[in-house]
């Protein structure tokens, strides 16, 4: 293939140990065969990683990349992925950052940035179209992120320069650390910061003044008008506009799956305080949009009283609220919104962050840990100063915090009590309850990079109704694999997941016909994504992991939901997985068949 409409054409490598930066030209046969963003993400890692790399070791590599459709026109066209082996798991992983930050990297040139090696001292990757270089941040290692960006952005004149950067807790190499952008967007799970500290890459800054050529602008611009007209008007996305992503509190607690303390429940009682609503009527003050987004979901907390008056952060995103609020019992918005913006200026997952936090409390309460051991902090569920004042320790591995930020398995496994830790594969939970919502259980347990929900988002299908499906484990292997297929076409096209709203799979392959002027039908697509599945498995099965690790916490297993709209109810797992294992043509190890990979094209990487 010699051309595909869409891609800026080159790919940077940077290596750190060296100091050398190559200006390759992007493989375009890799993007046709695998999308772009999280696919070419995935090929590139298993070709390219040694297998069993140390996560934070100099030979672990930070692959960015971005996706054909990004920086167009096209709606919620700018998530940037980063690939990595991740230090919180030790399996493959990837994370996706909105914002800007993707889009400025298409108008600078460039598809992809390739971090490899380590540098002898703390330094930040400038690229500036056409001139990149490595520069000293000495002055800038140790510094909260924001003023990481503000420093950056004085030092080079540019107050829209775009930013990724890490606080504290990535050069602490916390296991959950994450990469921040641009004030308020995230590179989130599985410790993408902790490597680039490791790396001692504080920062990438870009500035990019190019513009992007498409193959069909008539037809991009017909899309994309029908996509802002359906989008107008469409319930779902009219919610997300007014009250951000926590407009799934109501819902999700109402059926009784939202993780509360720990994930010992699925409903809490205080639910009402952490909805959209009380957060429009109590903290809103504002809207932020990435880039290209119609729905701007982004919203502008202020604390106006109590302790943590005058504290202003982006969010609490849904996934926040849930894990650093329901399940760790906190019902206080002030303490929340601090909370998020410790997790904010130090680097840490916020998702994480709440449930190993949630985990320390647990111990606390059944005496595994005592205030001896949190250095006098009241660690009991509800106590939102306990919260702020344990994620400071985390961030700064002071005290408990240091085994904390190691993640909670590691945690839990160090105390005697592996069973309370709420995790698969070393990563948490995402805040919906697996007991309340099986698909969702049979989706952690089968996710490449540990327990994560977008990598089958199945809350809708299973909700839909009056709700009892969820409730349901037989059909749901199948819906798991139909949403994970779909899934990895709209990260690897890099587009914000919101924009399913309005772009089914017709229209996400009509969009990227649109762009690259390649015609692929919506079957050719599923193909694609199947095999960035499977690549994605055999990278973990070389690392050593199969149906052993596609498992959930055993009080999933076998103690049933004590209460609320779940209440009695268990994941059946092993019959999912069977299922799941049969759909995806790989064998009951969980590992795929010859016969899979050769009709995949996929044997000639093993
Ligand atoms: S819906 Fe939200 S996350 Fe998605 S692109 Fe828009 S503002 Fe960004």
């Amino acid at each position: 293939m010699a051309t595909l409409k869409g891609l800026a054409g080159h790919i940077l490598r940077v290596n750190l140990t060296t100091g050398d930066i190559a200006k390759e030209a992007t493989p375009v046969e890799i993007f046709a065969e695998y999308i772009g963003g999280r696919g070419v993400g995935a090929y590139l890692l298993f070709k390219e990683l040694k297998p069993h790399t140390d996560p934070l070791g100099p030979d672990n590599k930070l692959i960015f990349l971005t996706g054909p459709v990004e920086g167009t026109l096209a709606p919620g066209s700018n998530k940037m992925t980063v690939t990595f082996r991740s230090p919180l798991t030790g399996t493959y992983s990837f994370s996706l950052c909105g914002g800007h930050l993707a889009p400025e990297l298409k108008f600078a040139g460039y598809d992809g940035i390739i971090i490899e090696g380590k540098a002898s001292h703390p330094v930040y990757l400038f690229i500036d179209d056409d001139k990149v270089e490595l520069r000293d941040a000495s002055h800038l290692w140790g510094k909260l992120t924001h003023a990481t960006e503000d420093a950056i952005r004085t030092e080079l004149r540019d107050k829209s320069i775009r930013i990724a950067c890490i606080g504290p807790a990535g050069e602490r190499l916390c296991r959950f650390a994450c990469i921040q952008s641009d004030y308020h967007r995230e590179f989130g799970r599985g410790g993408a910061g902790a490597v680039m500290g490791a790396k001692n890459l504080k920062a990438i800054a870009i500035r990019g003044t190019n513009g992007i050529e498409v193959a069909d602008p008539a037809s991009l611009e017909a899309l994309v008008e029908k996509c802002y007209e359906i989008l107008a008007n469409n319930p779902k996305a009219q919610a997300r506009r007014r009250y951000g992503t926590p407009e799934l509190v109501d819902s999700t607690n109402a059926m009784g799956y939202w993780g509360t303390r720990n994930f010992t429940t699925g409903y809490f009682e205080a639910a009402e305080k952490l909805s959209g609503s009380s957060m429009e009527k109590n903290i809103f003050v504002g809207h932020l949009s990435c880039y290209a987004c119609p729905i701007a979901c982004g919203k502008v907390s202020y604390v106006k009283y109590g302790p943590y008056a005058g504290t202003k952060i982006e969010g609490p995103e849904f996934e926040s609220t849930g894990l650093l609020g329901a399940n760790c019992g906190v019902d206080d918005l002030g303490a929340l919104v601090k909370a998020v913006e410790i997790c904010d200026l130090y680097g840490l997952d916020t998702m994480s962050a709440g449930a190993v936090v949630s985990l320390a409390m647990e111990c606390y309460e059944k005496g595994v840990l005592t205030k001896q051991d949190t250095g006098g902090i009241d660690l009991r569920f509800g106590q939102g100063e306990a919260l702020v004042a344990i994620l400071e320790k985390i961030a700064q591995r002071e005290g408990l915090g240091d085994l904390l930020a190691e993640g909670s398995k590691r945690a839990a496994e160090k105390l005697g009590v592996p069973e309370l830790a709420m995790q698969v594969k070393g990563q948490e939970f995402a805040t919906y309850e697996p007991r309340g919502l099986k698909g969702m259980g049979l989706t952690y347990a089968i996710s490449p990079k540990g327990a994560h929900h977008m990598i089958a988002p199945t809350m809708g299908p299973e909700t839909a109704g009056n709700g009892s499906k969820r409730l349901e484990y037989k059909g749901k292997a199948a819906l798991v694999r139909e949403m994970q297929l779909l899934m990895a076409i709209v990260d690897s096209l890099a587009l914000c997941s919101s924009m399913r709203f309005a772009l089914g799979l017709k229209e996400q392959v009509e969009l990227y016909k649109a762009v690259t002027g390649r015609d692929i039908d919506e079957n050719k697509a599923l193909i694609l994504a199947e095999k960035i599945v499977n690549v994605e498995r055999l990278f973990n099965w070389r690392e050593g992991f199969d149906r052993k690790q596609d498992t959930l916490p055993p009080r999933m297993l076998e103690e049933p939901m004590p209460s609320g709209p779940s209440q009695g109810q268990v994941v059946e797992l092993e019959a999912m997985l069977d299922e799941y294992y049969d759909l995806m043509g790989w064998d009951r190890q969980g590992y795929p068949t010859r016969g899979k990979l050769e009709e995949l094209g996929l044997v000639g990487l093993l």
